[in-house]
């Protein structure tokens, strides 16, 4: 599925910006960005529910930029369309094939065969007599899920399919919907704004900004070769200090740090952001870093969260030390360390 030029405006703001996007056949993509950046709005083109003023969109190679949302075949989550309340789960996951013109709708059979199966794919078996008010906030996904997938549609697309949900709930939905991945096999492309969603979920992840692609990459290029400091403050967990560029190196926490590719930077002003993780502390007495005082400490999970005041440095440093190397009593409130940073991403100021 390509997607081409697109530009979208409402009144004069650019809700679409020129954007070009190659989803390969049965990939996994997510659409992350902030609010506004225009996620929604690239997925609705895509699904063929608003039109584009500029740019083509094409399934299989061909032309759909004038197709119809039914014609696109496109089965969707969006949270507009919710389940409809006055019907049970099983006439909602049927809805898309009853509604078909009759020369291409299945007969009664094969669509209560293909429902039961979807039920089974779901993990709803059972539950197709109840109504939606009946079920869970997590079986209600499920149940929209299954009716987008019941018209075995050529692409999947959701928005923000578990927004609505608790913590724990997410978490499961999210692994499930990459295990039904695996099986359907379909070209699937969810909006989210979580971070983590993405990263975990996808194949590919497209990061948006003010209705353009700001990146596109696997999690790992995203995560490890952030292309600007927009993506690296969007991915959270980072500190960031102002430093100067020289000889493809800046200065982080009194200690020289490499620019990635550092032959293509020039000197002068940049920003370092060095991840939680990639603090190192140690003991007063050690030359290592810079100078810091322990603010606070947070003995939760795998890993230990110290907040680092540095002089000269107006926010607090968070870092996050692996709880092996964390004994209990060592690192206090109060006390005066060292802190230096392993690593870091620097770009020249914009
Ligand atoms: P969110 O995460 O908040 O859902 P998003 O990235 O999905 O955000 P879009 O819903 O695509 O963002 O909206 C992009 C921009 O276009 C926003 O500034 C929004 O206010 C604007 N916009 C969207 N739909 C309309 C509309 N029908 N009329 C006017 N402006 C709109």
């Amino acid at each position: 599925m390509d997607v081409e030029a697109l530009k979208k405006t409402f009144g004069d703001f650019p809700a679409l910006d020129d954007v070009s996007l190659a989803v390969e056949p049965g990939e996994l993509l997510a659409l992350l960005g902030p609010s506004g950046s225009g996620k929604t709005t690239l997925l609705r083109a895509i699904a063929g529910l608003s039109a584009p003023e500029e740019g083509r969109i094409r399934f299989h190679g061909e032309d759909a930029t004038n197709l119809s949302l039914r014609e696109r075949r496109v089965g969707f989550v969006f949270q507009q369309y919710a389940l409809f309340r006055h019907m049970t789960v099983f006439d909602n996951i049927a809805f898309g094939l009853r509604v078909r013109p009759r020369a291409e709708r299945p007969r009664a059979r094969e669509i209560a065969r293909r429902v039961h199966l979807l039920l089974g794919l779901v993990q709803l078996e059972g539950l197709g007599d109840r109504f939606p008010s009946q079920l869970s906030g997590g079986q209600r996904q499920r149940v929209a899920l299954a009716r987008a997938l019941a018209i075995e549609p050529t692409v999947l697309l959701l928005d923000e399919p578990f927004g609505a949900l608790d913590a724990k709930v997410r978490k499961e939905l999210r692994r499930w919907l990459r295990q039904i991945h695996h099986e359907t096999g379909l070209t699937t492309i969810f909006v989210t704004h979580d971070q983590e969603e993405a990263l975990e979920l996808a194949d590919r992840v497209v990061i948006m900004r003010s209705g353009k692609i700001e990146q596109i990459g696997t999690p790992a290029e995203i995560y490890d070769e952030p292309a600007t400091p927009f993506v690296c403050e969007f991915l959270g967990n980072v500190t960031k200090f102002e430093t100067v560029l020289k000889d493809g190196e800046g200065k982080v926490l009194g200690e020289l740090l490499p620019v990635a590719d550092g032959a293509r930077h020039r000197d002068g002003p940049a920003v370092a952001y060095v991840r939680s993780h990639e603090f190192e502390i140690s003991s007063a007495d050690q030359t290592a870093g810079a100078a810091a005082i322990v603010r606070a400490i947070r003995p939760f999970g795998a890993s230990v969260a110290v907040d680092l005041d540095v002089a000269g440095h107006a926010e607090l440093i968070e870092a996050e030390i692996p709880r092996e190397l964390f004994e209990v009593g060592e690192i206090r409130e109060g006390q005066n360390v060292r802190v230096r940073a392993t690593a870091a991403r620097i770009f020249k100021a914009e």
